[in-house]
């Protein structure tokens, strides 16, 4: 999947969670500037850089053992990493630490349909193979993917923000 569809992923998937947050918790859901920050850095971290997709090129490419699609495109090992850092950063933090597993959560599971992407256990065991599906890189299936993602990040959006919610969504 191209870049546009990874940032559609990661905001649907990041302001799915803030939305979840404000119908669950509501008053002590995330604030609007935790939200939009919550935005940029799941924007920075679901493709280049910052995100699994750095075992492409440059120095993490030099640094990360298995070329594109190795140990950063493992579930297991992302899940667990995100997971330990919750404990490191503490309660302060943990906004990024969720925004950043929206970021590499969106984009692990857009790679499992474009391509596929290795699972932890079965590669350490030697299997090589990828799982997942191989759909088309920029094909139709990723144009109606991106616009169905971005017309949902939409009304995520508004909650997120604080927009009015109808009473039968409130779980109380
Ligand atoms: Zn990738």
């Amino acid at each position: 999947m191209n870049r546009i569809g990874h940032q559609a992923a990661a905001q649907a998937a990041w302001l799915g969670f803030c939305t979840g947050e404000r119908l669950l918790l509501h008053d002590s859901a995330l604030s609007w500037q935790h939200v939009l920050t919550g935005m940029v850095v799941a924007s920075s971290m679901c493709a280049d850089d910052w995100s699994p997709d750095s075992d492409q090129g440059g120095v993490m490419a030099k640094i990360i053992p298995g070329g594109h699609r190795g140990p950063t495109h493992m579930p297991e090992l992302v899940a667990a990493v995100l997971f330990g850092l919750t404990h490191v950063v503490g309660d302060d933090l943990d906004w990024f630490v969720l925004a950043a597993a929206a970021a590499w959560g969106s984009h692990l599971f857009v790679d499992f349909f474009w391509g596929g992407i290795p699972f932890l256990i079965p590669t350490l065991f030697g299997h090589k193979k990828r799982i997942g599906t191989k759909l088309d890189t920029g094909g139709p299936a990723e144009h109606w993917m991106t616009l169905v993602l971005v017309t949902l990040a939409i009304p995520l959006g508004y909650v997120a923000f604080g927009g009015d919610i109808p009473a039968s969504w409130i779980v109380s």
